[in-house]
């Protein structure tokens, strides 16, 4: 097996004003090709923090971190940025749709350097739309659609590069209880599929969904379940 995933000894503080406050702490994390892994802490425990780590939108203040086998300390921003277009699809609690632009465009948005014909990315856009259960909506803008319907056009968008890590921060967030069971069928799928995933969420009952639970609690990792993959 191979770590998708691997963080070693990863802290991050921020300072404010004189203080400085540590928002992870020394934090050991590997995620494995195929693992669905949740990590479940309330409200500024750092979950935020750790998503924009894994996702390389964010630098740690120390340890280290290694995503597909590289150290991204050794990574230049034009490499950071192609790991974050190509190798990594995210998905946030509000949708982040572009109200403007019909969803089969919204999801074909990532492809658009990729060096594909339009034909192409609009049939990959299209399939995906179509996997996610949206095939009869192609033309509709976001705001026609339902919650739940907006967040699989993002799953969908997060999924067109075909990434090797689905990264989620709280994407029931925003959806009642109903809808958000729809989104963890969806994911569980993708799972089962052999995407690997890792979703962040303050909701245990979602957390479960996942092959594996990290509970995060003031910037720490205090406990996992689960087996993996
Ligand atoms: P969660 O997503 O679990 O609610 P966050 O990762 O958003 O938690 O935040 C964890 C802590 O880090 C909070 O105390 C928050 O105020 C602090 N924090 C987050 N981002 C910043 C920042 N850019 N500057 C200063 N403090 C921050
Ligand atoms: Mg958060």
């Amino acid at each position: 097996m191979s770590a998708i995933v691997s963080m070693n000894d990863l802290s991050k503080s921020y300072q404010l004003g004189e203080e400085q406050q540590t928002v992870l702490k020394s934090i050991q994390l590997e995620v494995q090709q195929g693992d669905f892994v949740t990590i479940l802490g309330p409200s500024g425990s750092g979950k935020s923090t750790l998503m924009n780590m894994i996702g390389c939108l964010d630098t740690p203040s120390s340890g280290d971190y290694t995503v597909g086998g590289k150290n991204t300390a050794d990574m230049s921003e034009k490499e950071l940025a192609a790991l974050r277009n190509k190798e990594i699809g995210f998905v946030f609690q509000q949708f982040q749709l572009l109200p403007r632009l019909s969803i089969l465009e919204n999801v074909e948005l990532p492809l658009i350097y990729s060096g594909l014909s339009k034909k192409v990315r609009r049939n990959l856009a299209a399939d995906l739309l179509g996997k996610v259960g949206l095939a009869d909506k192609l033309s509709h803008k976001p705001n026609q659609l339902s919650g739940g319907q907006q967040q699989r056009v993002a799953i969908a968008r997060a999924l067109v590069t075909a990434p090797s890590l689905l990264l989620a921060d709280e994407p029931t967030g925003a959806l009642d209880q109903q809808t958000g069971k729809q989104i963890m069928t969806l994911f569980t799928q993708l799972h089962q599929e052999g995407k690997t995933i890792v979703m962040i969420t303050h909701d245990e009952k979602i957390a479960r969904y996942g092959s594996r639970i990290i509970h995060l609690l003031d910037g720490e990792i205090r406990e996992e379940r689960g087996q993996g993959v």
